[in-house]
């Protein structure tokens, strides 16, 4: 093993600035000891805050981010540990053997089945540094684009969305939006709980300015919800036919941008076209909301010079994902609402490295730099850039999540390599999913936890050093790059994700390609691959972020007219010059399909899943930490009180809920925040943590045409009661 800079010393600072590991808001951290001295080797004494110089937080930090701390030191996995099959122990095994057995598989699966029977699963938890490493030694390495991440799941459409209508990936906005707009469009999106950060201060703007208004879509009344001027507690699957309603009605009432769409937009006419199948009393009907709310929704677009859109995965975790973005955006080419303050479509990303996966290359059919390997350009400019032969980069995207699963399943997936996250509790369909891990013939997962749910499908454990011990960069949702810092020593033998990326590519042959010693020399390098693109970082170093966190696009030419000050672009697309080929954007027009499972009289429910204010994920880290346990004791199912009455079910009742696919059960909590029909699940509690309570067991794998990301958001189910009662 060779050794490289994971052997950091403890640090000898009283106080560390990093970014949180949790969600994509992206907020800076500070990590203090008690006394001011030098912070101590125990993490459980630390104390965390908000860096009130982080320009996206400034100071102010969530639940999750201030107990970061609290979950380091527990059920870390220490060594690499192998078995033959899944139904022997592990053993433990030196990084020799761990390393020279995941060599000889990957030749012999190279030899026997073609190297696209390779896959690499990653996550939105890995740092720039290891999506660039990783993705570097499958697609130009060994030469299989098969690397996909858990990202796909959660803000693939977003991506497919932006592309197709702006012509680039990359979200126009930033959080100074949140201070500036006049009006927020908040659809498929919980910020309050889960972006709680955004939320506070879009929130803050809210109370402080009487005019701005908050529009909310969600069936659900969530927190955001619940302090929205406006709620539309739409249908579930039915958020195209809403956005082209209230297209409808700012078109027909003259509240649209005549000089914008003229002068910077394609394909106006087609849209407005299709706006005439969406009258608002068709509309209100299919939506099932009053012509009235739809019309004051369509008022305050049509008042307000500024609207800023938000959504997350509401709106990309389904069979339509890219057709919902594409519509949010042709409301804003509508009314010329983007590239300017206070204004535009805004993805919020789930994951802390979401947006570093997407610029570096990180989901199957991307390269680095917003690069495309179906393109043949762009796979020259980056073989190039690399110095492989031409045609190492594959022109065929790689296998996403669910298709890996799917190549299990027909025995032509010969290796899996997991890092970084739980397929065995996020994926839909569980129960194919799990099957399809068992009849994997070589898995690899690469966690800094165990045990996890996904661990007992392994053959091959590796530990990987996490938050506070490696060294790297992350991007948040407003494209900050914040340095994180290593500034503790990995526990037991636990090593850098992009380390063992690099190690295994060297035992291959690959020495040259993947020199790497540390993270700042793999950065040097990546920044490279996006110059002179969107999300151009070339004047992004270490040597910078060590001062600041730094916004991209930032040029190695606007850096020199700007060394040290704030010297990026905080907006995109202020020229109104878009990446298409005649730089105009796109109005893409959709009637919506409606929900790829709709309820009929065996599942009359639709069920919606999604996150808590506490919990993150799959509970690897949260799951640990007593607060939070605390918060969100148990899993449970929101129904509307006429439902219940319904079947016959009162207030904390156990129910078990079926879908085509599986079956779960969850004490109620009857509730008006949820509307008549539809049912919510939180996600976070897989086999670990509870008994047959995983909302995944229900969903489906029926996925976006052009993101392939699945529709986690909506299945249709049944609900029985069982024969005894719980109190929540
Ligand atoms: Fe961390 Fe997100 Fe909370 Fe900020 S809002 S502290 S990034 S979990």
């Amino acid at each position: 093993m060779t050794s490289t800079e994971t052997s950091i010393e403890t640090t000898t600072k009283s106080s560390i600035k990093t970014l949180c590991p949790y969600c994509g808001v992206g907020c800076g951290l500070e990590v203090l000891g008690e006394t001011g001295d030098a912070l101590p080797a125990n993490s459980s004494n630390w104390k965390v805050r908000g860096d009130r110089t982080h320009p996206s937080n400034v100071g102010m930090v969530c639940v999750k981010g201030a107990t970061i701390a609290e979950s380091l030191d527990k059920n870390r996995l220490l060594y690499p540990m192998f078995r033959e099959s899944l139904d022997q122990p592990f053993q433990r095994v030196s990084w020799e053997e761990a390393l020279e057995k995941i060599c000889d598989r990957i030749r012999l699966v190279q030899q026997e089945q073609g190297v696209d029977s390779i896959c690499m699963y990653g996550s939105g938890q890995l740092q720039t540094e290891d999506y660039y490493v990783a993705q570097k030694l499958l697609k130009g390495c060994l030469g299989t684009n098969n690397f996909d991440s858990n990202s796909r799941l959660c803000m693939s459409s977003a991506v497919s969305g932006y592309l197709r209508s702006l012509g680039s990936d990359g979200p126009p906005c930033c959080y100074e939006d949140l201070d500036l707009t006049d009006c927020a469009f908040l659809i498929g999106t919980n910020t309050a709980d889960c972006h709680p950060i955004v939320f506070n201060r879009l929130r803050k703007h809210h109370k402080q300015d009487a005019q701005m208004k908050l529009i909310v879509v969600d069936p659900r009344r969530t927190a955001t919800a619940e302090v929205a001027d406006l709620h539309l507690p739409i249908n579930p699957g039915t958020d195209i036919d809403l956005l082209n309603g209230i297209a409808y009605l700012l078109w027909q009432g003259g509240k649209i941008d005549q000089e914008f769409i003229a002068s910077h937009t394609n394909n106006s006419s087609a849209f407005i076209e299709l706006l005439q199948h969406y009258p608002p009393e068709k509309v209100a009907q299919i939506c099932g909301i009053p012509q009235a709310d739809l019309e004051l929704a369509a008022q305050y677009w049509g008042e307000s010079a500024r609207v800023l859109s938000l959504w997350s995965m509401g709106v990309n975790q389904s069979s339509e994902g890219t057709a919902k973005v594409n519509s949010i955006i042709n409301l804003h080419l509508l009314t010329g609402t983007i590239g300017k303050p206070g204004c535009g479509p805004f993805s919020l990303t789930g994951q802390p490295n979401a947006m570093g996966g997407r610029e570096s290359g990180g989901l199957s059919k991307l390269l680095p730099g917003y690069r495309l390997v179906s393109d043949p350009q762009h796979r020259q400019e980056v073989e190039e850039f690399w110095g492989v032969p031409a045609g190492r980069i594959s022109a065929q995207p790689g296998r996403t999540a669910w298709e890996i699963i799917m190549g299990l399943e027909t025995d032509e997936v010969g290796l899996l390599w997991i890092v970084a996250t739980n397929p065995a509790v996020s994926m839909p369909d569980l129960a194919r999913t799990k099957k399809a891990l068992e009849r994997s013939p070589f898995t690899i997962y690469q966690d800094a936890y165990h045990p996890t749910e996904t661990t007992q499908y392994a053959h091959l454990l590796l530990p990987a050093a996490q938050w506070g011990e490696k060294t790297g960069t992350m991007t948040n949702s407003e494209r900050y790059v914040t340095l994180c810092a290593a500034f503790q020593q990995p526990p037991g033998e636990a090593r850098a994700d992009w380390e063992i990326f690099a190690d295994v590519g060297r035992r291959l042959g690959f020495t040259e390609l993947l020199p790497f010693q540390n993270a700042e020399a793999i950065h040097t390098e990546y920044v490279q691959s996006t110059k002179d693109r969107v999300c151009d970082q070339t004047g992004i170093s270490y040597e910078k972020l060590k001062i600041s966190p730094r916004q991209w696009p930032l040029s190695a030419s606007s850096s020199l007219r700007y060394p040290l000050g704030k010297d990026s672009q905080a907006r995109l697309y202020t020229d109104w010059k878009f990446p298409t080929p005649n730089g105009r954007a796109n109005f893409i027009p959709h009637h919506s399909r409606g929900l790829a499972e709709p309820i009929d009289g065996d599942y009359p429910f639709i069920l919606t899943v999604g996150r808590l204010y506490g919990h993150w994920h799959t509970q690897t880290r949260t799951g640990r930490i007593e607060k939070i346990r605390k918060m969100h004791p148990e899993p449970f199912l929101e129904i509307h009180p006429r439902d219940a009455e319904k079947l016959g079910i009162v207030q904390g009742e156990l129910v078990e809920v079926y879908s085509r696919r599986g079956r779960a059960q969850f004490p109620v909590l009857v509730t008006r925040a949820i509307a008549p029909g539809t049912v919510f699940a939180p996600l976070h509690w897989g086999s670990l943590w509870a008994d047959n309570a995983e909302a995944n067991a229900l969903t489906h794998a029926i996925s976006c045409p052009d993101s392939l990301q699945p529709e986690l958001k909506a299945c249709a189910v049944q609900i029985k009661k069982v024969d005894f009662e719980r109190v929540l």
